[in-house]
């Protein structure tokens, strides 16, 4: 047998990849499942990116490029921070990486050491917590329930602040919620971090975007956290480019060597052609990206409306990005005559056989008590899937659990 690490044996599966790969192969086998598990925009990368691409492959571009990326697209990155965010980080403050996702862990294993703490807001994205745990790190987690809008405070913040924390991580838009943090709500937590010595703020805007309520707001605007906010983006959800694998970073500049050193040993940076259609991504045409808005908008709508008509559901207003995050725990200690839900996975893998639709549990993100539907897929399929729930919860009746 295999001796596979102990670093990997005890790491956990994505719990949003596990459910998507579930859900495909139940689908392969015939079943109509409606897969509502990952955080995948369902339109089409827009036209113009495309061509530069293609335009990019027929100029015979096939080679390596800087391991940080191209110079060109970390100047357009670079203005990029300055038109939408007012953030000023200089081309060499920029990494471009395979995706967003090894943004988030190149800065974690830059910053670090073992036991050193990583305080995230509560629920949090998934591979947040995997990637500190390679690295060693201590996960300290800021609980924010659904009654405040899965929100942390400047106090909450304070109180979980050590010796060892050396980050503050965060998403808004949020992953798995929607949350979205004011101007306001932004800055009392720049005050508590910026009023230490040490503390890195790693803010992941990928779904800057997707923001129903405004203007998007960064964290790395305020003065008071000068040269310590590392702020991660990416192509995949506000231009519909999951499958191109381009994500980047604006950040001190000890902190963007680190990672372009710990790429040039794991990657040597990220595709060339993917790094010349984002120069066209980040260019002024944000036309398709605005429009992606509006069907997500609408597509929220549509989903509250659904689910708010059933009953044992607690639900929020997401302002953001394109989930939903139901408090399902009304259904806990509940049967159908077959299955008992005891809690949230259980309810998750009941709505996956029972009414075929694939959600993640929010036990994944932290929250044991709701679960995260993805509404970024067709309206049709939106209004069966919230049929079908209303159908399979119908059935839960209370039971005494042993
Ligand atoms: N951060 C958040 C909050 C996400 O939802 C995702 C989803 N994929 C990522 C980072 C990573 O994105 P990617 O690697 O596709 O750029
Ligand atoms: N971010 C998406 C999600 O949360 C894509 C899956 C992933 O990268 O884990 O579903």
């Amino acid at each position: 047998m295999i001796k596979i690490s102990n670093r990997l044996n005890n790491l956990a599966e994505s719990a949003t990849l596990k459910m998507a790969a579930m859900s495909r192969s139940l689908i392969a086998e015939g079943k109509d499942v409606i897969a509502l598990s990952l955080g995948e925009p369902d339109f089409e990368t827009p036209h113009h990116i495309r061509e530069a691409a293609k335009a990019a492959i027929d100029a015979g571009h096939n080679k390596y490029t800087p391991v940080n990326g191209l110079a060109d697209l970390r100047k357009a990155i670079s203005n990029k921070f300055m038109r939408d965010n007012g953030l000023d980080y200089s081309a060499d403050q920029i990494v471009v990486s395979t995706g967003a996702k090894q943004s988030l862990a190149n800065v974690i294993n830059a910053l670090i050491d073992p036991g050193d703490e990583v305080i995230v807001a509560s629920p949090f994205w998934v591979s947040y917590a995997a990637q500190v745990q390679l690295a060693e790190g201590k996960l300290i987690e800021l609980h924010a329930g659904i009654e405040r809008d899965f929100k942390v405070t400047p106090d909450m913040l304070e109180a979980a602040i050590t010796d060892k924390t050396k980050i503050f991580l965060f998403s808004s838009p949020c992953n798995p919620t929607g949350a979205v943090y004011s101007k306001e709500e932004l800055q009392g937590l720049a005050e508590v971090i910026g009023s230490r010595e040490g503390i890195y703020v790693v803010a992941d805007e990928i779904y800057e975007h997707i923001n129903f309520i405004g203007g998007h707001q960064s964290i790395g605007q305020f003065d008071c956290l000068a040269d310590r906010v590392v702020t991660v983006n990416g192509l995949s959800k506000g231009f519909a480019m999951t499958g191109w694998r381009l994500g980047y970073i604006g950040a001190p500049t000890a902190i963007a060597k680190a990672c372009t050193k710990m790429q040039g040993q794991i990657t040597s940076g990220t595709c060339v052609i993917a790094q010349m259609a984002a120069i066209e991504a980040l260019g002024d045409n944000l036309k398709r990206t605005y429009e992606m808005r509006e069907a997500f908008l609408r597509r929220r709508n549509l989903v509250l409306e659904l689910l708010g008509k059933i009953p044992g559901l607690k639900l929020n207003v997401p302002e953001g990005a394109f989930y939903v995050f139901p408090d399902a725990s009304a259904f806990f200690g509940s049967s159908d005559g077959d299955t008992q839900i005891k809690n949230v996975d259980d309810l998750c893998m009941y709505l996956l056989e029972d009414a075929n639709v694939a959600v993640v549990t929010g036990s994944a993100f932290g929250n044991d008590k709701c679960f995260r539907i993805s509404y970024a897929a067709a309206d049709e399929r939106l209004i069966e899937a919230a049929e079908r729930i209303k159908v399979s919860l119908g059935k839960l009746q209370p039971v005494a659990v042993a």
